[in-house]
């Protein structure tokens, strides 16, 4: 063994389809992890394969100071599905560089310092997001980390409230927490903050890294509270499994935003990816399919199981079962003896975040499998 960091798991995988993946022997795993939300569209969709492999051919790279269509056509693509007037966008390789950026602009563009961020939240492992992430397990022997951040109780708005004074550049928060054990924003809890910020001039980031592209039953989550932040960061499942992230501002954020840059943003073979992922997203309508197999996976979870555990919660196709006991010793009993792929979320926590393009049937066993192993 050579490389190092990743701890693995005993199945080589060798090929993905859909909501399937294939170990060298041909054995098939229903991918109900996505891998980390990261294959919205399947694995290997048809039409982001043909977008990338196009691209590929014609033009990998040129540096970002020339236009070339397929980023232009993502810009357009982000700013059209974007809420509210997110209209400018700056692009990226992960999750963690579009957190970094949204924490850059908010500086610069308010000329304040201080950021709030929540308990349990997870925003990245570079030196800001890290600072802005709440676990000391991720942070430990890595200090000192960037400064200026504090942490409020997720959920609690009265503690935002106090927070956020005229000193604060920005408030980073998810939506809906998803490392932190799938914790749902409570209702007016993001209003309430929204307001926090306006009355202070502080930028509101929302992290939808997790929650994005349709995962939660919207396109984003923050459509479902009615909220519109200053900042909103995406990637992971933005362009299929192709290395991508996206900070997307509001006007003012953007026309202040500061001198910031990156060789890879924006490269045209992930440009096009990402513009096909879009495209079938909305064509295949894969928001209302996470709304509508999220509904029917939490009511067949609640029958079968929902005795036995402490609860099942989330939205659309971002589930958390929390069960009594570890939830990491169910997760190789669904990998080994049901062929089902899926991840924790903290210790008690079980996650199901699916490619978007799951059936009944695929839920069916998945729900199957969950009653057997905690049996
Ligand atoms: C995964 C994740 C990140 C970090 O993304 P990377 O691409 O791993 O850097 C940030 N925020 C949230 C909410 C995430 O789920």
């Amino acid at each position: 063994m050579t490389g190092f960091v990743f701890s693995e798991k005993p199945i080589r995988i060798a090929r993905g389809a859909g909501p399937h993946l294939y170990d060298e022997s041909g054995t098939e795993y229903l991918d109900f992890g996505a891998s980390y939300a990261v294959t919205p569209t399947g694995h290997c969709h048809p039409d982001v394969v043909a977008a990338a492999t196009d691209q590929l051919e014609r033009l990998m790279y040129v540096q970002g100071s020339y236009p070339v269509d397929a980023r232009d056509d993502l810009y357009d693509r982000l700013a059209a599905c974007a809420p509210g007037d997110l209209d400018y966008t700056w692009l990226c390789n992960s999750g963690t560089e579009a957190n970094e950026a949204a924490l850059k602009f908010a500086r610069h563009a308010t000329g304040d310092s201080k950021v709030v961020a929540a308990t349990q939240s997870f925003h990245g492992r570079t030196m800001g997001s890290l600072a802005a992430t709440w676990k000391g397990k991720y942070k430990q022997g890595f200090e000192p980390l960037a400064g200026g951040f504090e942490f409020v109780e997720y959920g609690d708005a009265e503690a935002m409230a106090a927070a956020v004074d005229d000193d604060t550049a920005a408030v980073l928060l998810e939506p809906m927490q998803g490392e932190g054990g799938i914790n749902p924003a409570p209702d007016g809890y993001l209003a309430a903050v929204r307001e926090a910020c306006d009355d202070h001039g502080a930028a509101l980031i929302l992290d939808e890294i997790q929650t994005g592209l349709g995962r939660t039953g919207t396109m984003w989550a923050c459509e479902s509270h009615d909220v519109v932040p200053d900042v909103l960061t995406t990637a992971k499942g933005l362009a299929s499994g192709l290395p991508v992230g996206a900070t997307l501002c509001r006007e003012w954020v953007a026309e202040d935003a500061g001198n910031h840059g990156s060789t890879f943003s924006g490269g045209p073979v992930v440009s096009a990816a990402a513009a096909a992922t879009l495209d079938v997203i909305e064509r295949e309508d894969l928001a209302g399919r996470a709304a509508s197999m999220g509904d029917y996976l939490v009511s067949e979870l609640d029958a079968a199981v929902g005795e036995d555990v402490r609860d099942v919660r989330g939205e659309g196709l971002m589930l958390g079962v929390e069960v009594r006991r570890g939830a990491n010793r169910l997760l190789p009993k669904l990998a080994m003896n049901h062929q089902i792929l899926a991840l924790p979320a903290g210790r008690t926590v079980l996650r199901l975040l699916p490619p978007l393009v799951v059936e009944r049937e695929h839920c069916d066993a998945v729900v199957e499998a969950v009653a057997e192993v905690m049996g």
